[in-house]
């Protein structure tokens, strides 16, 4: 691949990414990585970047956990919009406080509210598998049940 800032071809190497946070200094070693020799523009695999900003996104998430949140860093935390926060909200799924015009969560709050939602997923996916791989309900004595389809001779 060529240089994207000087048309050079790039090299491979494996090079040290560093993926820390604040005072934490995390580094990757031995990430393939493209490097331009002509003007030392280094370039990660997709996979490598994301790897490299995930583990800085963990480190930040682990070392900064306020136990208050707004509606926007619970939407972060889920992964969700703002607007489906502010929706389960009215719908009481999530347990929150008006402070003012405000919404405030607490963590333990939302986390619990996943965990027993997973909690329940979990049962529908096991109801789910009893239902599709269990054997069918009259099978057992499917065969030694009389027949009750046997021809009749109406001249009888
Ligand atoms: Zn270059």
């Amino acid at each position: 691949m060529k240089c994207s800032q000087c048309g050079t071809e790039m090299t491979i190497e494996l090079t040290d990414v560093p993926a820390g946070w604040k005072q934490y200094d995390l580094l990757i070693r031995g990430v393939r990585t493209h490097v331009c020799k002509a003007c030392g523009h280094e370039v990660l695999e997709p996979q490598d970047a994301r790897m490299a900003q995930e583990l800085s996104r963990a480190l930040s998430e682990m070392t900064e956990k306020p136990e208050i949140l707004d509606v926007s860093q619970v939407a972060d935390l889920l992964r969700v919009s703002i607007q489906t926060v502010y929706n389960q909200v009215k719908a009481g799924k999530l347990p929150a406080v008006k402070i003012g015009r405000e919404w405030r969560f607490t963590r333990s709050a939302v986390m619990q509210v996943l965990a027993n939602a997973a909690d329940a997923s979990l049962n529908i996916a096991r109801e789910a598998a009893t239902t599709v791989y269990g054997p069918p309900e009259d099978a057992a004595d499917a065969g030694t049940r009389p027949s009750v389809t046997e021809p009749t001779d109406p001249t009888a």
